[in-house]
């Protein structure tokens, strides 16, 4: 999984505080951390963080774009360790209180079911819309290799790239939808028959976490779920499950 950190720093002429672009990131990945953290290596999940997305030039122009994830995936591809990695969850703007997600076409399809899939069935269909979009981001930098990827981004911001980007405009409960979802998602695990066991163990950390989610819908359709996630993954390619290393 990744989140972006403050990428446009060097960015010539943008005076950009960048509280969504990538401070909402970060902070979802902290928290996903801070979650995984307490259940001791259940899942075997790598975060990064990625710096210089954007770089020196205001426009997205290559090769000036995607340098800490270019750097990481070639790394890996020289250790052997990105054969390993058997989905890339990027998170990229995330924060915003109108949030809405789009569905990446550069993205990997199975796995974008696949979260699409579990934002549905936790009561997020609101956010987690069915609308395509094309972005290009840090997971082509692994999708180029033949990873597995998915970018979760709203870039329809109207403050994105500039000096409005503040804390202002983040909503938390944005942030909370978002980690939710990464977080269920993680506990996709392969069976050998291809299908997909799901285990499900909400973990909040107080009770204001805790009445977020239910108030925004998790708990009613979290028990029919199950069966619903199960049914359509089980169409879903086997190499779709889970994401971990
Ligand atoms: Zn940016």
């Amino acid at each position: 999984m990744a989140g972006r950190s403050f990428a446009n720093g060097l960015a010539v002429g943008i005076d950009e505080v960048g509280a969504d672009d990538g401070g909402s990131s970060t902070a979802v990945m902290l928290e996903v951390a801070r979650n995984l953290c307490a259940q001791h290596g259940r899942y075997q999940v790598w975060i990064a963080f990625f710096d210089g997305e954007e770089a020196v030039n205001l426009e997205w122009k290559d090769p000036d774009n995607r340098y800490g994830s270019r750097q990481m995936a070639a790394k890996l591809n020289m250790s052997g360790d990105l054969k390993n990695i058997r989905a890339f969850i990027l998170a990229d703007i995330v924060g915003s209180r109108e949030l809405l997600l789009k569905r990446d076409s550069n993205s990997d399809k199975s796995l974008n079911d696949l979260v699409w899939a579990t934002a549905n069935h936790l009561g997020y269909s609101g956010v987690f819309v069915n609308m395509p979009t094309a972005i290009d981001d840090d997971h082509q930098s692994f999708s180029t290799r033949g990873v597995k990827t998915v970018d979760i981004i709203d870039l329809e911001i109207p403050y994105w790239h500039t000096p409005q980007d503040t804390l202002d405009k983040i909503s938390s409960k944005s942030l909370a939808v978002v980690g939710h979802v990464i977080l269920e998602t993680l506990k996709m695990e392969p069976l050998s028959n291809n299908r997909t066991r799901v285990t499900i163990q909400s973990v909040f950390q107080s009770v204001a976490d805790r009445d977020g989610m239910v108030a925004s819908g998790v708990e009613s359709g979290t028990s029919e779920a199950h069966q619903l996630l199960d049914d359509l993954l089980a169409k879903l390619q086997p190499t779709a499950a889970t994401v971990s290393r």
